[in-house]
């Protein structure tokens, strides 16, 4: 019987433990607080932005936001910046992705205060990642360990492929499962575009990790008997595409409504044949990226006020 890994519920675990620790840091007068920074009108990342309010809400964390115009010049965006900075309500902040083409995202990173860079994307973060002394993990990465950690399922010792090499989860989560650490000591193969046979990569490891943007990619012929497989990816596709090439697809009223459905980087039914466990899409590791944005802004918040907090 394959397990299907519930991120809702692994995610809303870490909500209840979060509170903990605020209302520790509320006792010494303190209130964690996470702005968001959108630059332009993206209908898309205007959503993420709106479910990060609301999450921080919901356990008792201080939302601030900030709109820049898309049309503004990158110096008005990092004026906004220096001054979240310099902000002491402010304990952690995200520029959200994608910024415009004529903003330079690693530059706009490398303006982020390390210790309110709750994305932990600024090279000092990154460094100190690779070093083996993170600060802030990435939280796509740090929520997939969580949801491995729940499952039962320990890395050391296992083959892990990752298929996808970008610097939010891709990159951050090979060097966290090849770390000398207990969440870590696993043998790591990053796979990508130019990656040779990939099936034979994926059908090898004992935990497959897709990250690719690319709907379904991966099905049951190139999942390995009893592999686990976390699926990252978060792909829209057309209903009625998908409809007409494949009469089964069941789709809920709500997706008919929006014109399209949500599905991972993994083909579900067909991996789910021959993997012990697996995320489904939605409802997998989506929620729990969200959890550990909120798990990193009460760490940051605990580092800058000076409280020690049990996360
Ligand atoms: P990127 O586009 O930054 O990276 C995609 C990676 O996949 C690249 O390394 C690319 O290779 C590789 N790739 C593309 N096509 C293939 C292929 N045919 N075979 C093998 N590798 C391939 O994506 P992200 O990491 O930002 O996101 C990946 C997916 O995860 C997306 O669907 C995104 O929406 C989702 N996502 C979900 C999150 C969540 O919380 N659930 C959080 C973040 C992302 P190359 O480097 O050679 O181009």
């Amino acid at each position: 019987m394959t397990e299907i890994i519930d991120g809702n519920a692994v995610a809303s675990q870490i909500r209840d433990d979060l509170t903990a620790a605020i209302e520790t840091l509320a006792d010494a007068g303190a209130r964690p607080g996470l702005a968001t920074v959108l630059m332009g009108d993206d209908p898309a990342s205007q959503t993420y932005v709106n479910m990060k309010q609301r999450d921080c809400e919901e356990v008792g964390i201080e939302s601030h936001h900030v709109d820049v115009d898309g049309d503004a010049s990158p110096a008005e965006l990092y004026d906004a910046i220096a001054d979240l900075n310099e902000d002491p309500d402010v304990h952690g902040y995200i520029v959200q992705a994608p910024v415009p083409d004529h903003v330079d995202y690693r530059e706009v990173i490398r303006r982020v205060d390390p210790i309110k860079d709750v994305d932990g994307f600024h090279p000092e973060n990154v460094g100190r990642l690779v070093a083996g002394d993170a600060r802030f993990r990435p939280c796509t990465p740090h929520g997939i360990q969580k949801l491995l950690e729940t499952a039962g399922v320990e890395p050391e010792g296992k083959d892990v492929t990752i298929v996808g090499r970008s610097d939010i989860v891709g990159k951050p989560l090979a060097n966290l499962l090849i770390q000398k650490a207990e969440d870590g000591n696993a043998t790591v193969t990053v796979c990508h575009s130019r990656t040779d046979d990939l099936g034979a990569k994926t059908r090898s490891a004992d935990i497959v990790v897709a990250a690719v943007g690319v709907p379904e990619l991966i099905d049951g012929s190139m999942i390995g008997e009893g592999a686990v497989v976390i699926d990252v990816g978060v792909n829209r596709v057309d209903v009625s595409e998908r409809r007409s090439e494949d009469s089964q697809t069941a789709s809920d009223q709500s997706d008919t409504e929006k014109g399209y459905e949500l599905v991972g980087d993994v083909e579900f039914e067909s991996a789910k044949e021959k993997a012990s466990a697996i995320t489904p899409v939605p409802g997998g590791v989506g929620p729990m990226t969200r959890a550990m944005l909120l798990y990193n802004t009460v760490k940051a918040a605990s580092l800058q006020e000076d409280v020690a907090v049990d996360l």
